[in-house]
């Protein structure tokens, strides 16, 4: 067992300068979730060195969205696939590179998207390097990097992509944000985003006040009891995060509307949730008001499996043998992909990627030393997954 360790961590050590010339690279092509010729640049670079690795890679086209990679490269066994998941855009708008420029200080790699999560994409893309030198074919691999990430894939269809491509894998890492704690996520809420719009009766507040129907009224006794909804035990909460409506003081306004982040820790729970927001938008708390609703599922939960608690023990061994920490469970109010492979009943850990803090923001770093330790330890969790 571990018998690849030793050149693994070898590969990694001599190639620390050429990761770090790619993770520049990586910040430096800008990737907002809106500027798709950025996203589809590093799509095309990461197609590129993937090819060389000698992964089939498919590139798939979105109108609106950056384009999305998918790539596998066969094993010469018939055990189960290791699948790899990332995302390539940002969160931050074009610009934000020269406001933030990619810098190191204290061993701190700054810049747009250095944490969220290029770093993370080059410790993968190492990692699948380390795996070729030595000469590790075990297990087909599949790799995913997404462009449309952190808008929720409102551009494609990649949360079903995802989770057709994971299926039947032995395990999924995400190379997503890395906790300062050293642990893993085996688990991330999911999330639904409501819209209720509440419609009166307009009229002067002076003259005619009582024939009036006030949406504002309406949408305040909706708000109130959405917000009840919030169950902490179950995990399930309710953000009304907007509200809008009237137009004058003086006229009893005729249209409000409200717009509610909701999450929630298992999918079984999402019909209820649906069902309880449409009967409060079905009740009409002013005589005469009438509302509708509409909502769109932002990401599914990444549901706390068996199968990723022991995918967590299997990395905590590896992590032992590089010297590194035990590594604990962690969980996460906020979204993933790794939900998606979850879904797919593909044991899941998120977060593997380069460990930081205070990602979507300017003040965003990631660790240096955590790219070569996160590349070492994902070589060495894909190897060690075969020897069991
Ligand atoms: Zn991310």
């Amino acid at each position: 067992m571990g018998k690849f360790l030793n050149e693994i961590e070898q590969f990694i050590d001599g190639n620390r300068d050429n990761m770090m010339r790619m993770w520049e690279e990586f910040v430096k092509i800008e990737t907002g979730s809106n500027d798709k010729a950025g996203i589809d640049q590093l799509a095309g670079r990461i197609e590129e060195i993937l090819d060389h690795e000698g992964f089939e890679t498919e590139v798939r086209h979105f109108d609106n969205g950056g384009n999305s990679i998918f790539a596998t490269k066969k094993g010469t066994t018939n055990k189960k696939p290791i699948c790899l998941i990332g995302h390539m855009d940002t969160v931050f708008s074009k610009g934000a590179l020269e406001k933030n420029p990619f810098k190191i200080e204290d061993g701190k790699v700054f810049g747009p998207g250095a944490l969220d999560m290029k770093g993370g994409i080059v410790a993968a893309i190492f990692a699948l390097r380390a795996l070729n030198k030595i000469g590790y074919d075990e297990r087909e691999i599949r790799v995913v990097f997404s462009g449309d990430e952190e808008v929720g894939h409102k551009y494609s269809e990649t949360h079903d992509d995802i989770m057709a491509y994971s299926r039947g894998c032995e395990a999924a890492f995400n190379m997503e944000t890395g906790a300062m704690n050293d642990g893993f996520l085996t688990g991330r809420k999911g999330s639904v985003v409501f819209k209720i719009e509440s419609y009166g009766k307009a009229v002067h507040s002076g003259i005619d006040h009582k024939s009036g129907i006030s949406a504002i009224l309406e949408i305040a006794h909706k708000t109130i009891e959405i917000e009840k909804l919030t169950d902490y035990e179950k995990g399930i909460t309710f953000n009304v995060g907007v509200i809008q409506g009237g137009d004058k003081s003086n006229i009893r306004p005729d249209y409000a509307t409200i717009e509610v982040d909701c999450r929630f820790t298992k999918l079984s729970h999402l019909e209820e949730i649906i069902n309880a927001v449409n009967a409060i938008t079905g009740t009409s708390y002013v005589d005469g008001a009438k509302s509708t609703a509409s909502h769109r599922l932002g990401f599914y939960p990444m549901e706390v499996t068996e199968g990723n608690i022991r995918l967590l023990n299997t990395v905590g061994e590896v992590c032992e043998m590089l010297g590194l920490k035990k590594p604990q469970a962690n969980y996460s109010g906020g979204s993933s992909d790794s939900s998606n492979s979850v879904r797919a009943g593909v044991p899941t850990l998120c977060g593997f990627g380069v460990k930081g803090e205070f990602n979507h923001t300017l003040q965003e770093y990631a660790l240096m030393e955590s790219l070569f330790e996160r590349s070492k330890l994902l070589a060495a969790t894909i190897t060690i997954l075969s020897d069991i």
